[in-house]
């Protein structure tokens, strides 16, 4: 399992509608919410579905 903390900066598999791909996580819990480093929305997601759509972790 990847290892992820808040602040951690994420690319995913599927890109937000705005075009990026580069997400900030900002809460974890049974939900992940993660913020997109572009137009800074939020999109929370259940972890189990998290794991699934995340592609990488940006190193
Ligand atoms: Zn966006």
């Amino acid at each position: 399992m990847p290892e992820y903390n808040v602040g951690t900066v994420v690319i995913m598999k599927k890109q937000h509608p705005c075009g990026n791909s580069e997400f900030t996580i900002t809460r974890i819990g049974a939900d992940i919410k993660i913020k997109c480093n572009e137009c800074g929305r939020f999109i929370m997601l259940p972890r189990i579905e998290f794991n699934k759509k995340m592609k990488k972790i940006k190193a």
